[in-house]
């Protein structure tokens, strides 16, 4: 051995210097091999079965894999170069085949199952008996105990459904490339602002033409829609968006009915009701039908409001409204009404300042100090490395790295990711560490970066996700920190947000990046109302699309009900503003539900949920104080530490004192007294 391979040892500080493209392969393989290596002496342990040689084997086996994997994926995402993307490509399938073996292996399924026959299994309590009870559900929910013949019909299922649901998404995007809408004439584009003409005359230009080239991705088909005056376009655009994928060779109809075929046939074969049955048992909602009825009584909440915003808005518009017409006269109307330019707060939200007024928060809230250390290794040196350290006694509960601004090597978005699980070994804690990325307006000039409230918002967002992984204390390493069910997740993250909505909170940290001085009261208040501006009808298209996907994964059935397209339109049609037209077949290109074996399928409800627990749970902090340090702490020690150690209905329940009521997130959106 000529040199070590930095990502064959796991170190705290990681050494991001020293990492090369080279690294990747061999030490993946050797990883994989000694994964593969503790597996076979896992499944083969003499003597009998223990807590030790069966399931804590099972939670670490592949450690070392994960650690080095997950160094190599950020790095792709934060710092690629052509070999370390091939290095990764390369990787990837055999790692991800790798774990996705896992629920398929029968000698580690006997394993398991015959350790919790054991006496010790049966007495086991807390977040071991979680543990043993959630990985057994797993394997039996991957078929484990069918028989031969039932094993291969899953198989041949799940096959199918990986190649259809990609299909699906396939066609989405064809059809929706398919097609473009040129305009030569300059008077058709009144109305539209100078951002969206210029991307329009660019467009153009990239295919050699002259005139404005629109089409039907996101800003070009939302900048026609809600600017343009010219109705008989926007119709046009509006039947085109809504009729994608139905024709032709791109024609998703019958690939939906056949997942939809499937999803039930496989739900049926594992013995589950349902689709939705079968996807929500191990999460926070638990059955399809208590999702519905969350759906429904929002719903029932939100009508009269939506109501009133739909007679509002068509006594602005002076007309009854079709659907290509709602987006125009409501921005309109948001216009005359609020005339709120999210503009103006930019110099407020210095990023430096934000960042500090945030760890002052979470400082105030949950007694750690977050503490920036220079000198750390990282992938660039615009990165910063930061410890969460308990206030008093000192101690390291994790550290993260930031990345906030945009560079050509980077991914676009934001998110937080994990890279050290820490855990109590002996009597020695070892910390986590993890990292947030964004891709914020970088700094021009000698002016700091400054933001949008919705970059300070996701900020916070983000960090909300960090501490959940940071401040995590749970003994089972596949149950920790983030590791949670899918309508929970959010919970730690959103909550986080409503600080950027609070005054007292601001005030810490939005200041004028010249003057020092606090958001003018007015402009406060012009934010805030904007905020809540036509909530209702945010809401019912929200809630529309959870509705359609519960129906479709919990009551459609092509016997009585016909086809899936008409039968979705017509749901939908109960919660839209105006008449959709006959066509209409949005359900066909909706790829969130289709273009996954699961995806959001018989999940769409979850967006909603988790702003409900996320409102809810922060009314304790609104009228207990945003800053109140025992509640605080009762969110980190109830919510925060305990990861997935415990049901997060109950998680939820011991920081609540009681199941999560919708009115909060009603109260939040300004729909409760109407
Ligand atoms: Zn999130």
């Amino acid at each position: 051995m000529s040199e070590t391979n930095p990502l064959l040892e796991e170190q705290f500080q990681i050494p991001f210097d020293q990492i090369r493209a080279e690294h990747v392969e061999p030490a993946i393989t050797e990883l994989l091999t000694r994964a593969k290596k503790q597996l076979d002496e896992l499944v083969s342990a003499p003597g009998p079965r223990t807590w030790q040689n069966t399931m804590e084997a099972l939670d670490h086996f592949a450690d070392p894999l994960e650690y080095a994997f997950g160094i190599v994926k950020h790095l792709e995402s934060v710092a690629t170069t052509p070999e370390l993307r091939a290095a990764f490509n390369k990787a990837q399938p055999e790692v991800s085949a790798f774990f996705s073996s896992l629920p398929l292996n029968d000698a580690l399924w006997r394993a398991v199952r015959t350790y919790s026959e054991t006496d010790q299994a049966k007495a086991l309590t807390g977040t071991r008996r979680r543990f043993l009870t959630k990985t057994v559900d797993n394997f039996r929910r991957h078929g484990a105990e069918l028989d031969p013949a039932g094993k291969k019909k899953l198989e041949a299922m799940d096959v199918e459904l990986t190649t259809i649901t990609t299909k699906f998404g396939e066609n989405v995007l064809d059809s929706t490339n398919s097609w473009e809408l040129t305009i030569d004439d300059e008077g058709n584009l009144a109305g539209l602002p100078p951002s969206a003409v210029d991307a329009a005359r660019a467009s153009a230009a990239s295919k050699g033409r002259s005139g404005w080239r629109f089409t039907l991705q996101g800003p070009s088909y939302v900048a026609l829609m809600t600017y343009l005056d010219n109705r008989e376009i926007r119709r046009e655009a509006y039947l085109a968006q809504t009729t994608r994928a139905t024709t032709g060779e791109h024609d998703n109809r019958p690939i939906l009915a056949r997942i939809l075929e499937l999803r039930r046939a496989k739900a049926a074969l594992l013995g589950f009701e349902d689709f939705a049955d079968f996807v929500l048992v191990d999460r926070m909602a638990h059955k399809g039908a208590h999702a519905e009825e969350f759906l429904a009584s929002l719903r029932e909440k939100t009508e009269a409001a939506f109501e009133s915003e739909n007679r509002e808005l068509e006594a602005f518009a002076g007309a009854k409204l079709d659907p290509w017409d709602v987006g125009y006269y409501a921005e309109k109307q948001r216009k005359e009404l609020y005339d709120f330019d999210e503009e103006e707060l930019r110099p407020y939200f210095p990023l430096e300042s934000v960042v500090r007024g945030m760890f002052e928060i979470v400082g105030r809230l949950y007694g750690v100090r977050v503490v920036e250390r220079t000198g750390v290794p990282a992938w660039d040196s615009a990165v910063k490395y930061y410890e969460i350290r308990d206030e008093r006694t000192d101690a390291l509960y994790g550290a993260f790295y930031t990345d906030w601004y945009p560079r050509e090597n980077k991914r676009g978005g934001a998110w937080m990711d994990s890279l050290i699980t820490g855990l109590i070994h002996g009597d020695i804690w070892h910390p986590h560490a993890g990292l947030i990325c964004g891709n914020l307006t970088p700094p021009v000039g000698d002016k700091p970066a400054l933001l949008t409230h919705r970059d300070v918002e996701t900020i916070f967002h983000e960090f909300g996700h960090l501490l959940h992984h940071c401040l995590s204390q749970v003994e089972v390493r596949s149950l920790a920190g983030t590791s949670v069910a899918w309508d929970f997740v959010e919970l730690p993250s959103q909550i986080m947000e409503n600080w950027c909505w609070e005054r007292e909170a601001l005030d810490l940290f939005a200041r004028h990046y010249e003057t020092g001085e606090r958001i003018p009261e007015e402009l406060f208040r012009k934010m805030l109302r904007a905020r809540n501006f036509r909530a209702a009808n945010a809401q019912m298209r929200q809630l529309s699309f959870g509705f359609v996907d519960l129906a479709l994964h919990r009551h459609y059935d092509p016997a009585g009900d016909g086809d899936a397209v008409a039968y979705s339109r017509e749901i939908l049609q109960r919660f839209s503003a105006s008449p959709l037209p006959p066509n209409h077949a949005m359900i066909a290109s909706f790829t969130h539900l289709f273009a996954n074996p699961v995806g959001y399928g018989a999940g769409y409800y979850s967006y909603k949920w988790a702003e409900v627990l996320d409102a809810d749970a922060f009314s304790r902090f609104r009228h207990e104080g945003i800053f109140n340090r025992r509640t605080g702490m009762e969110f980190r020690t109830r919510i925060l530490q305990r990861g997935d150690s415990e049901d997060p209905a109950e998680l939820y329940r011991s920081f609540m004192g009681r199941d999560p009521d919708p009115n909060a997130l009603l109260e939040r959106n300004g729909l409760l007294t109407q």
